[in-house]
């Protein structure tokens, strides 16, 4: 059996893979031919996966039309989302339909940097300031260390968090069009080396979770981690009325009740109804690192009455997404790509314009199904 082992035996010959999946097949028992009904070259899956013995489907669908007034994502977008999530296409299509009724969402990427955080061993105080000091007056050799393990990769920051005998280093990237958690770790591997022979610090790992990677964080929700991005809309009066069935100020009092007061009692860092779904079936729809979704799912719903009319919001502060490397070189995930018109160069941050408009979609339409009926006819019966 091809198996592999370690980076040794690639094996992603459509033999290799085949012959793998009868190994499979024999120790488990199982026929499992649903699996190999797939039509793509295995070796395209090469960087992506290792004992590759199939394809798992997930059947995909579309949100939309919606319209994007974004500084990249302009004009109307239907949106792919792979889901096994009855309901969620339509109430995003749903949500869109109103933001699209409301002359569509203005959406604006803040920031844009990929983090790694390598934890450094130190002496003490004075071996800390000393690293510190180190790092500040030497920022060109730093960046040409950079550049020697990246093309695209630019350092942006490095912030420096001592706590006793550990030196916490948060390092931001600008990483052209890759989500580029690779890039980030290779350039931080390089400056890791640099600066312990300089200064006798011992790496103890690339990652020290400040980054924050994969895990929820304040840090991220806080300081933003990938793109920081925010959507909004404003949905006129009778358009909140007629095509979601509830009132402005139901939706504004649900919003505060649920997203931010509920939220807040719950300790949660995801200040929203359901930003993780619509992350999720983006997400992997598009070939992106589908356990970023915890990142994205630090969203913070904000809604309010403006004359009347409901003025809804989304602050995503950590959208790690890309449009080259990882799984975006997958046939299906560049087709979905295309689909938005975000495949490849200097489509980053139009990608991330449209994953918050999505987000917000998905926020209004189960806001509004949520405060529909009674709590609306409650706002209704009190005119206000
Ligand atoms: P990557 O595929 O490892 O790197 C992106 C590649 O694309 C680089 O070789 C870069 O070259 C090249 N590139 C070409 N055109 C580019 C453009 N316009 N903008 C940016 N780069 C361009 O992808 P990555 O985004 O760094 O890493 C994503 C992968 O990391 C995912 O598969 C994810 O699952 C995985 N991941 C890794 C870690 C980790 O700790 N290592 C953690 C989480 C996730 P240059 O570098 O020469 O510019």
């Amino acid at each position: 059996m091809a198996v592999q082992d370690g980076l040794k035996n690639r094996g992603y010959e459509r033999k290799d893979v085949n012959e793998r999946f009868k190994a499979v097949e024999e120790l488990t028992g199982e026929r499992l031919t649903e699996l190999t009904d797939y039509t793509f070259d295995p070796s395209i899956a090469s960087k992506n996966i290792e004992n590759m013995i199939g394809v798992t489907q997930i059947p995909l669908g579309f949100a939309g039309p919606v319209q994007i007034n974004g500084d990249l994502a302009q004009g109307s977008f239907i949106i792919p989302l792979a889901t096994t999530e009855g309901a969620l296409v339509a109430s995003v299509s749903r949500g869109m339909s109103v933001i699209t009724a409301s002359g569509g969402s203005r959406v604006r990427v803040f920031e844009d940097a990929m983090t790694r955080a390598p934890i450094l061993r130190v002496d003490g105080i004075d071996h800390s300031v000393k690293v510190i000091e180190w790092i500040s007056k030497h920022t060109k050799e730093i960046d040409e260390v950079v550049s020697s393990t990246t093309n695209h990769g630019q350092l942006m920051d490095i912030e420096a968090f001592p706590n006793g005998r550990n030196l916490h280093l948060r390092i931001s990237f600008r990483t052209g069009d890759a989500m580029g958690m690779n890039m980030a770790t290779i350039a931080s591997e390089a400056i890791c080396r640099l600066i312990s022979k300089e200064t006798g610090a011992v790496t103890v790992s690339v990652s020290g979770n400040m980054c924050t990677d994969k895990k929820p964080a304040s840090i991220n929700l806080i300081r933003g981690r990938g793109k920081h991005v925010i959507a909004e809309c404003r949905v006129p009066k009778d358009i909140v009325e007629k095509k979601l069935h509830s009132t402005t100020q139901a939706i504004v009092e649900l919003n505060t009740r649920k997203n931010l007061v509920g939220s807040a009692m719950a300790g949660s860092m995801g200040f929203n109804a359901h930003a993780a779904n619509m992350v999720a079936a983006l997400y992997i729809a598009t070939g992106q690192d589908p356990a970023h979704v915890v990142e994205g799912s630090l969203c913070m719903t904000t809604c309010e009455d403006v004359d009347g009319d409901l003025y809804i919001a989304v602050r995503l502060p950590a959208v790690d997404i890309g449009t080259v490397g990882g799984g975006t070189r997958l046939p299906s995930q560049q087709a979905a790509l295309r689909m938005i018109g975000c495949l490849g160069d200097e489509k980053a941050r139009k990608f991330g314009e449209i994953v918050a408009v999505t987000v917000l979609a998905g926020e209004l339409s189960t806001l509004g199904a949520q405060a529909a009926g009674q709590l609306a006819e409650a706002h209704k019966q009190l005119g206000h």
